[in-house]
Parts: structure tokens; sequence; C-alpha cells
């Protein structure tokens, strides 16, 4: 089946994007200009948590999964080979204060964290806090659910403690 799991997961994981099938994985994207049908370049609703000038952190909130949070570089690179050394660094950095941020709060028994870029191959990275009695352990939170997941509510200070967590970073 040509389909892989990641194109379902990832159209999964954007549901408000336009199907662009085979048009995309045909076509060049690579590039660093922002493409018009890109998501990430063009956001329509995201919950930005934090930004400085080279990436932002969303919120990801149409998703059961709660805590899940998204780091998007700001510019459209398809790769993480493309940035140069200090960007791969302070992008990483930013992703492990994420890690850190979600592990200090939630305390989950996991984080997952993910780069897949197949239907939207501009560079980002899931930090996902996961739970043994989650819908989809052991499992990727894109297989097939197992369980009925326990639900889980955030902290209401959630959000301020991620960007003081984040704040030294900038
Ligand atoms: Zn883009």
């Amino acid at each position: 089946m040509f389909m892989s799991g990641l194109d379902a997961e990832e159209r999964e994981l954007y549901p408000g994007s336009v199907d662009r099938d085979s048009t995309l994985r045909d076509s060049p994207v690579n590039c660093a200009m922002p493409t018009i049908d890109c998501i990430f370049c063009h956001p329509q609703a995201e919950s930005v948590i934090w930004s400085d000038a080279r990436c932002r952190v969303l919120l990801v909130t149409d998703t059961p999964f709660a805590g899940f949070c998204r780091v998007v570089w700001r510019d459209h690179v398809a790769e993480f080979t493309e940035l140069d050394r200090a960007s791969r660094d302070h992008l990483m950095s930013v992703v492990a204060a994420v890690e850190r941020s979600l592990r200090d709060l939630l305390s989950p028994d996991k984080v997952n964290l993910a780069s897949l870029g197949n239907m939207m191959p501009h560079l980002h990275w899931h930090v996902i806090p996961r739970w043994r009695d989650d819908s989809h352990f052991p499992d990727a939170i894109w297989a097939a659910e197992r369980r009925r997941g326990v639900p889980r509510e955030l902290p209401p200070d959630f959000v301020t403690k991620v960007r003081k967590a984040l704040d030294p970073l900038r």
C-alpha cells in the first residue's frame, strides 16, 4: 500500500489543512521560501505559547493528549540538516526545554519526541507527554487506539510556567 502510516498520521494531526495528496509529494518543497499551502508559513489558527526570532512553541489544542506541544522553526526548511549548527543547537535546546517543562509540570510516564514532516515538510518537532493509561500507549499517538484514554487537564499555570522555562533561551 502506497500510503504510509505517517501520511495518515499527519493528516490526523492537521485536520484543518487541505488535502494536498500527490501534489506536495511530487514537488520540490525543501526550499527556504514560504509555500502558500504550508500551515506553518501561513497559520490559520494556532496557539502560540512562546516564540523568539527563530522558532515558536505551540500548544496543540485539537488533540486528546493534554500538554502536546509542537516546536516550529520559523523558516520553511524541510530537513533538520538544512540548518547550520547554531540553529540546530537552538532548536534542540527549545525542544529539550519543552520536554523538561512537561516532565516537571505533568509528570508523564514518558515523553515522545518526533519530527516527521512527510505531509507538512516545514521543520517541526512534536513533544508529547504520555501515560501508560492513555489511549495509545505504548504505541505512537498516530497508531490505532488501544483503549479509552484517561482524560487529563493541564494545570492552570501550565502556559505561564512553560514560558518562564523557555525565556532564558531567547
Ligand atoms: Zn512552511
